[in-house]
């Protein structure tokens, strides 16, 4: 394990397998420029969304209330489907992380647990911090992977919190949390150049890939941005 993963505390090969996931998602599903258009990955997974408003009904009727004052969203797993319910009222930035972070958990498979009822949830999420849990940080992994993919950040030279807010449509601590371990990369890239003659991006064929189908999108924003 390399030292500068640390600060997720999940494992490496655990870490290796959220990155593959999100890249190989981005390849499968053609994903080639940025804002990553959450709705419509979830459209085409065939992932239903719901706010809490169109479903405060349904949801109390269920016993999900605590649920949902709680959470700024959860997935509910249901006779093999897989339906999100969010919180409405947040800033549509921070929704489209929500929605990530609950992709997320539906394609790691991890953080469903049994309500007292016997329904099958994901019960926590919020923005990233320090303290989450395993699969809490796990699914901000993958979500942060996905609306924000590290290479794309390279080219650009994303290299503020600003600038990776706006390009990728996040929030602001979204986006520091983003940010850190971009440097932590970078770092890692110079070491790399300097020692061993190749940068620490693209040593993944699956990266290559991500980086080949963005190409336009990078050459786009290059010359335009000067
Ligand atoms: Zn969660």
């Amino acid at each position: 394990m390399e030292k500068d993963n640390k600060d997720y505390i999940i494992p490496y090969k655990r870490y290796t397998e959220i990155r593959d996931a999100d890249w190989q998602l981005i390849l499968d599903l053609k994903i080639k420029e940025l804002p990553v258009k959450i709705s419509e990955i979830l459209s085409v997974l065939g992932i239903k969304a719901y706010t809490y408003k169109e479903n405060y009904r349904n949801l109390v009727h269920f016993e999900l209330e605590d649920v949902m004052k709680s959470c700024d969203a959860f997935t509910l797993h249901l006779n093999g489907q897989y339906i999100i319910f969010y919180d409405e009222s947040k800033l549509p930035e921070r929704i489209r992380f929500t929605l990530a972070h609950e992709l997320g958990h539906i394609i790691l498979g991890s953080g469903f647990k049994q309500t007292q009822t016997g329904m099958l949830i994901t019960t926590r999420n919020s923005e990233p911090s320090e303290n989450d849990s395993p699969e809490e940080t796990e699914a901000n992994m993958f979500a942060a992977r996905l609306l924000a993919p590290s290479c794309v950040l390279h080219e650009l030279k994303l290299f503020t919190a600003e600038d990776i807010m706006k390009y990728c449509d996040i929030t602001k601590t979204a986006a520091n949390f983003r940010l850190k371990r971009l440097m932590l990369l970078e770092t890692r890239n110079e070491r790399f150049l300097r020692e061993r003659g190749h940068g620490c991006y693209y040593i993944s064929p699956l990266e290559q890939k991500v980086r080949q189908q963005f190409d336009e999108y990078i050459n786009t924003v290059l010359k335009y941005r000067g």
